[in-house]
């Protein structure tokens, strides 16, 4: 009998519906779903190619211990008793659990329950605290909440675009393909690109600004001091709507012409045109990403950016807002259930003594974590110096992506207990572990995940995994149960987590937060099953009446009022005579992440087939090298990758960009991720992913 599945894509944030296909004969097939409003039957590249990454080569059956093969109660009574252990000797902030974007929701509700409602800690932090944390930060002192205010259909209907620090085109290519064709369909429109190289995204752009590394603040501070002196202020807004205006122009109005133009490297003809451009169009969208958001000063910019909008009052109104692009599938309905160490459930805050008390009410919780726990860096670190001495590493691989990656490879090497949930044996972080869970992979478990625009979509199984493989939810479930925790992890399955995860986010809330789906609170298997994609919030009793947020002027701080943030941002140059290029780092079109799935197709493997660096002739001819060369991009402490020259005009004069995908044995010199050092956003606590210093030679 033929089946046929409506899930969601697995890779970036964009979150596309895929009809799956299996026939008689079991072939399977994918199409993008018609009928999901991300993509309305788009797909891309990497969503094309999911059959061809469904192979159970290298995947993990059974769960193992020390190398040999144990039984799933073996290796849970080892993890839950050695939890327990390390606990009652050295306190509960003496384990932690580094967790990932990919999780589904009811995953991440389920580590984060475990650890800030019964564990009594906080070290839960994930790979979105590399991805999406300056974004979080920036909402929520611009806002008062995380909150994204608009949605995709905003893009579309916007007169200008400003693409801000995003390769959309490969990072987001269903997106940029809804832009592309709205522009097509509307000449008239504009887009700006900002970003140091000239992507495939600037393609599409009537303007780009190649702008030096870091200089995002200097720019958008600019433009609010512009928008301003030029008479494009909107003040009954300001007025009834914002505190902190006079603070953040005083900030913004620092830079004169000279020095804005050396700090964004842009001449004063670039910015007046972007400058001028944006005051004169009133429906603006500002997309943002990683270029914005891995930087040492990523929430400056991110609130100037949103300055930039408050100031207009153009925010939550069909075709204008701000918009951050979440990198990975799931970042933000990790954020939604509190998923980074110093937030807590349902947008609640764990700074905050009411929240704490109401989510430890909800959950009937013995120990609610009282402070905040470690951001992925300082988590990292406290492993390296024996603080943390009990691991828990679920779906991701830090060896390759934390920055300082060396660094982080020897501090999991040294801690006393490492588990590794995963679906690939042999990972750079699966190598590493004292006990290895099999994980269900895509296909194979069944969830939710929140789309970049708050559209929160099913992921349904339909496939069996392999061997002995369990669901990541029932891993942490399990792990509770055996630690004493009794009840509160006893679920039938992902439906029942979902349903409490509702109820939560409507619980004493009446309006109070934005996060509320308690519309979905009583929901049942069958329910859960038939569930449509949606967008938050969905309060009980009451549907939505709009999917934009701020429309009212309303905004979440205390006093509804939103907030302007005088955004300083960085000026320093990390570059010096004997270390003179700029090292940025990101994705490249057809593979995700570390590889372990886009790795096992020839087609995605085929666009670009091994490691490289980017680099302008005129630099590499000052170096003597060749295009397809191989060269070494070194730092300051001798951390080095040797990879092949790429040359390109596309790239600035000065800079390098090498991609994040490769490591393992094949490409054991090319884990870029090692070059950087961990240096982060004083706020966020995101590192800074797009900005070091290196030296370039000939291999
Ligand atoms: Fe998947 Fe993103 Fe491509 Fe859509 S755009 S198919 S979500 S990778």
């Amino acid at each position: 009998m033929v089946q046929e599945t409506r899930t969601t894509c697995p890779y970036c944030g964009v979150g596309c519906g895929v009809l799956v296909r299996v026939d008689d004969d079991g072939r399977t097939t994918v199409k993008g779903d018609p009928d999901h409003p991300a993509n309305f039957g788009r797909l891309c590249s990497k969503g094309s190619a999911l059959v061809e990454t469904l192979g159970d080569d290298g995947r993990i059956h059974h769960p193992e211990i020390g190398g040999r093969q144990a039984g799933w109660d073996e290796a849970l009574d080892i993890v839950a008793g050695t939890f327990k252990e390390t606990i009652a000797e050295h306190g509960p902030e003496a384990v932690a659990f580094y967790l990932s974007g990919q999780l589904l929701t009811e995953d991440y509700y389920v580590a984060n329950k475990l650890m800030k409602g019964f564990i009594g800690a906080a070290n839960i932090d994930t790979n979105s605290r590399l991805c999406m944390a300056s974004s979080v930060a920036g909402h929520r002192r611009a806002f008062g909440s995380d909150t994204v205010p608009g949605n995709y259909e905003d893009i579309e209907l916007a007169d200008l675009v400003v693409i801000v620090g995003s390769n959309m085109a490969w990072c987001h290519p269903v997106l940029y393909q809804r832009l592309a064709a709205a522009k097509a369909a509307r000449p008239e429109m504009s887009v700006v690109v900002i970003d140091p190289r000239r992507t495939a995204t600037s393609d599409i752009a009537d303007l780009h600004l190649s702008i030096r590394a870091d200089g995002d603040v200097a720019l958008f501070n600019g433009l609010m001091a512009h928008l301003h002196a030029a008479g494009h202020v909107d003040r009954p807004f300001i007025t009834e709507h914002t505190e902190g205006f006079t603070a953040a122009l005083g900030e913004a109005r620092r830079l004169g012409p000279h020095e804005l133009s050396a700090v964004t490297g842009l001449t004063q003809a670039e910015i007046a045109a972007f400058y001028e451009r944006f005051a004169a169009t009133e429906k603006v969208v500002t997309l943002f990403s990683q270029g914005v958001n891995q930087s040492s000063s990523g929430s400056d910019k991110v609130n100037a950016i949103i300055n930039c909008h408050l100031i207009t009052g153009r925010i939550g109104r069909p075709g204008m807002g701000p918009l951050s692009l979440t990198g990975q599938p799931n970042a933000m309905g990790g954020r939604e259930v509190g998923g980074l160490a110093n937030m807590l459930a349902a947008h609640m805050n764990l700074d905050d003594a009411a929240d704490r008390d109401r989510v430890g009410r909800f959950w009937a919780a013995p120990d609610i974590a009282e402070r905040p726990g470690l951001k992925a860096v300082d988590l990292f670190d406290a492993v390296a110096d024996g603080r943390v001495k009990a691991l828990w590493i679920m779906a991701t691989n830090p060896v390759v992506s934390m920055p300082e990656a060396d660094r982080v490879r020897a501090a999991i090497a040294a801690c006393p207990f490492v588990v590794v949930s995963d679906i690939q044996r042999d990972t750079d972080t699966a190598r590493l572990a004292h006990v290895l869970l099999p994980s269900l992979g895509w296909s194979e478990k069944s969830g939710t995940v929140t789309n970049s625009e708050r559209r929160i979509s099913r992921q349904r199984a339909f496939r069996m995994g392999p061997g002995e493989a369990r669901a990541d939810w029932w891993q942490f479930a399990e792990v509770g149960r055996r630690m004493g925790f009794g009840d509160a992890f006893a679920y039938a399955g992902p439906h029942q987590i979902f349903a409490e995860h509702a109820g939560l986010s409507g619980f004493e809330n009446a309006g109070r937060r934005d996060f509320d789906i308690s519309a979905h609170a009583g929901i049942d298997a069958a329910g859960y099953e038939r569930l449509q994609p949606f967008q938050w919030p969905q309060p009980a009793g009451t549907p939505p009446e709009t999917s934009r947020f701020f429309a009212d002027g309303r905004f979440y701080h205390t006093d509804g009022r939103a907030r302007f943030v005088a955004a300083k941002g960085e000026t320093e140059r990390r570059t010096n005579w004997g270390f003179p290029f700029v090292l940025n780092t990101g994705r490249v079109r057809d593979h995700w992440h570390t590889m372990t799935r886009t790795g096992k197709s020839p087609r995605l493997s085929a666009h670009l087939a091994e490691p490289f660096a980017e680099i302008h002739p005129a630099d590499a001819r000052a170096c003597g090298i060749d295009d397809a060369d191989l060269v070494e991009v070194e730092n300051e402490l001798g951390a080095r990758v040797i990879v092949r020259a790429l040359l390109t005009d596309r790239q600035a004069r000065c800079n390098l960009f090498v991609p994040m995908h490769w490591t393992g044995e094949t490409s054991a010199l090319a884990r870029v991720n090692a070059l950087f050092p961990g240096r982060v956003d004083a706020v966020s606590g995101q590192p800074a992913l797009k900005h070091t210093a290196v030296r370039l030679r000939r291999h």
